[in-house]
């Protein structure tokens, strides 16, 4: 018998000392009248020129998710969707380069001030030494098998392309400090984890920082997001006549069965951090005769990355201590997407995206008002793990309307949806250019990532 994990009482240790810490840093802004990535409400200098931009795109905006709503794709087949995002990019006179990290539909477009370095994004990332920091906008545009676009991401990608052009126009005015602003067209969400494979096919490298939107039916600046691991257990057993020689059998089902009701069990042992799902794919074709092969799908999620560590190893105990007691053999294959890893939040940018927010008449709530329970996952999780990053929820509908329902993709094309898309194109403009503009900002970001434990590779944590 091994002892429990401590994973999750660490996780709270540590949530409990960064609260503190927030606290007195609070403090001490208020005292300092406002530091940087502080709540002042004073809009930054270039605010007026964003938010008239992202006004004067607004049309096109609307078109854009109109268009994607009409046209919903899914994981990798979102050529329809890259397609139109690339012949806006171009319309506003930008070079876009697809098939981006290894992934046909994703796509990359690069902004630079005058003196911003190369057009190539590569290297360690930049700083004020060799043309400023490289700061990435992130679209999604996938859409959901019979839902259409019920997560919204017609509304992600809208936002995100239009936070782009009016950057751009920020960094063309040569107003800004130097750097890149690149947008990121990342495919293949919903089920998979589009945006590892473009961090494993380099389409992060020079990244220093990444800013995203989702729609939601909250205005959250800061919103919990659980890792995901998925892994399918194959038992295989011995078929036999189920009435004439039953003992000549070995029973797959019997085995899947066990294991359905084990994770059952264990779920009672979990932290409250964790999820744990699971469904039969395959379990025999007739009673008669006893199944030699049953299949479970499962996923595995937590909060916290050393708990859904722990998590899959307990798993594994429950499916091979499973086909032990129906006499059968277990073939488990873990991570038949690449894993996703928690959101981590970027307390600094997402306090510089609540003021951005204030000034479009929303109150985007910090992190820990709604319960961490409202969780689901995004790959989004792996970027945030990589760089400085944020994925701020933005309202388009009631908050009764559920991601992945009809009524949420009814709200990704009202006016709601387009009037978001037009405030978080003006916020992640503004986040995106204040990197450029206040090198202290992304130093105070770069510090609260490397407070929160620093760079992690999913595939090495996990793999
Ligand atoms: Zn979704
Ligand atoms: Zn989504």
């Amino acid at each position: 018998m091994d002892t429990p994990s401590t994973a999750y009482l660490d996780h709270t240790r540590k949530l409990l000392d960064a609260r503190a810490a927030r606290a007195r840093e609070r403090a001490g802004a208020a005292d300092a009248g406002g530091a940087s990535g502080g709540g002042s409400e004073a809009p930054s200098p270039s605010w007026q020129r964003i938010a008239a931009d992202a006004e004067e795109l607004r049309g096109e905006l609307r078109d854009l998710a109109l268009d994607l709503h009409d046209h919903p794709e899914e994981a990798f087949e979102e050529h329809h969707a890259a397609a139109a995002l690339a012949q806006l990019l171009r319309a506003h006179g930008h070079r876009v380069e697809t098939g981006v990290g290894g992934l046909p539909t994703a796509l990359r477009a690069v902004a630079q001030t005058p003196g911003g370095g190369t057009s190539e994004i590569e290297g360690d990332g930049g700083d004020a030494r060799d043309g400023g920091p490289t700061v990435a906008i992130l679209a999604e545009y996938d859409a959901l098998p019979g839902l259409g676009h019920g997560c919204g991401h017609n509304i992600i990608a809208a936002a995100g392309v239009g936070a782009f052009l009016a950057a751009a126009r920020e960094l063309e005015r040569g107003v800004t400090g130097p750097g890149r602003i690149v947008l990121l067209g990342t495919p293949a969400e919903e089920g998979h984890t589009g945006k590892e494979h473009m961090i494993r096919g380099g389409a992060f490298d020079g990244i220093d920082a990444a800013v995203m939107v989702h729609p939601f039916g909250y205005d959250l600046a800061e919103h919990a997001w659980v890792g995901r691991r998925t892994m399918t257990a194959t038992f295989r057993g011995i078929s036999a006549h189920a009435s004439s020689q039953p003992f000549m059998g070995r029973n797959a089902l019997d085995a899947a069965t066990l294991a359905y009701q084990g994770f059952g069990l264990l779920r009672q042992q979990m932290p409250p951090s964790d999820r744990l799902h699971a469904v039969i794919d395959s379990g025999g074709r007739r009673p008669s005769v006893i199944p030699d092969e049953a299949r479970l799908s499962v996923y595995v999620r937590s909060l916290i990355p050393a708990a859904l560590r722990d998590l899959s190893a307990r798993v594994d105990d429950v499916l091979l201590g499973a086909a032990r007691m129906a006499g059968v053999d277990v073939e488990l294959d873990w991570d038949i997407h690449p894993p996703s890893l928690p959101v981590r939040n970027n307390h600094v940018l997402a306090r510089r995206w609540a003021r951005t927010q204030v000034l479009r008449g929303r109150t985007a709530l910090p992190g820990g008002i709604l319960p961490d329970s409202l969780a689901a996952s995004t790959d989004f999780g792996n970027v945030s793990h990589l760089v400085p990053g944020i994925h701020p929820m933005i309202k388009i509908g009631p908050d009764d309307a559920a991601l992945h329902t009809a009524r949420f993709a009814e709200c990704a094309r009202s006016k709601a949806g387009v009037d978001a898309a037009v405030d978080a194109a003006a916020g992640l403009a503004q986040v995106a250019v204040d990197m450029l503009d206040e090198p202290e900002l992304l130093a105070a970001a770069r510090a609260a990532f490397e407070a929160a434990g620093g760079r992690l590779a999913v595939a090495d944590y996990l793999g």
